[in-house]
């Protein structure tokens, strides 16, 4: 039987360790404030946003929505973008994505300035990565590091194998995995006989926007197996891209969904916030 990676408990714990930050930057007269631009009403954006200012105002985290309609123009986004890099009360601002059709989110990532860039999806944020330069770190990516971290699993020389290569998960992680000492391989869609790569994995991520994909053929005995993946079920509740009953037999950890990457996720993003208050009241 596998343990238990909860994403609930580590999520908490980094949670109480921002709430303490907070306090201790809020006494020296530095108050932390998280700025989100929410464009359009998907309802999946507009729920995450809440839920964001929610987890903000649960530790401290003064948070501000600048909403628009979708016919917002390029320009009077970019002009934001511009002002909040500029606003010493903002200590670190996104842009919910995906933006609505006609509108490139590119330009607007890339002019945020990397100290305040708190999903860390700016290029510039992802060249600091991958060159070794302090930056803050994307949210998921980091989560499922420190997810395995706060569990003591150990990577340094182990086999990491990560299953998608995109801007928002595989990548970033990948370079995370590399900087930890993990030897890695990353998979995608024309990766050959995936199920052998993954079977060598000590630590398999699995993000491949893929329901259930991953199943027992994909992973070897004792792994530690990470599940990145969100799906809704029709008849209600989430579920991941590794069918979870018949891989937690075989692996050593597992990530349930929900309650693994998910909460580490919302917690990351708390943790760059205060992070990026912190570089503020140092000037950086
Ligand atoms: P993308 O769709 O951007 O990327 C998916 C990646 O998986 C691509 O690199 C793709 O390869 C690869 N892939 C797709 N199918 C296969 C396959 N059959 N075999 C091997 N590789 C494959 O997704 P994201 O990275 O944005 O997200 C991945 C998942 O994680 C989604 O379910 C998303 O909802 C979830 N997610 C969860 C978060 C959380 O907080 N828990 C946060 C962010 C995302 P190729 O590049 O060749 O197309």
């Amino acid at each position: 039987m596998a343990k238990i990676l909860d994403g609930k408990t580590a999520a908490a714990e980094v949670r109480s360790e921002v709430a303490s930050e907070v306090t201790e930057l809020r006494e020296r007269g530095v108050p932390v404030r998280l700025d989100v631009i929410l464009v359009g009403e998907d309802p999946a954006s507009v729920t995450y946003v809440a839920s964001k200012e929610r987890d903000s105002q649960e530790v401290g985290i003064e948070s501000r929505i600048h909403r628009f309609s979708a016919d917002v123009s390029q320009e009077e986004l970019s002009g934001l973008v511009g002002r909040l890099n500029e606003d010493t009360a903002v200590s670190g601002f996104f842009i919910q994505l995906p933006l609505p059709e006609g509108l490139d989110h590119i330009p607007l990532i890339s002019s945020i300035i990397p100290a305040k860039d708190v999903d860390g999806l700016s290029p510039e944020s992802a060249g600091r990565l991958a060159v070794g330069l302090p930056s803050l770190l994307p949210c998921t990516p980091h989560g499922v590091i420190q997810l395995l971290k706060r569990n003591d699993i150990g990577l340094s020389g182990r086999e990491a194998v990560v299953v998608g290569r995109s801007n928002l998960v595989g990548k970033p992680l990948a370079q995370l995995l590399l900087r930890e000492n993990a030897t890695v391989t990353v998979c995608h869609s024309r990766t050959r006989e995936l199920s052998s790569v993954t079977r060598r994995a000590d630590v398999l991520v699995v993000a491949a926007g893929r329901r259930e994909m991953v199943g027992a053929e994909h992973v070897g005995e004792g792994a530690v197996v990470v599940d990145v993946g969100i799906h809704r079920r029709e008849e209600g509740g989430l579920v991941g891209d590794v069918r979870f009953d018949e891989v937690e037999p075989k692996a050593a950890w597992i990530s349930p969904v929900p309650g693994g990457v998910g909460p580490m996720t919302r917690a990351m993003l708390l943790h760059n916030t205060v992070m990026a208050g912190r570089m503020g009241s140092r000037g950086q």
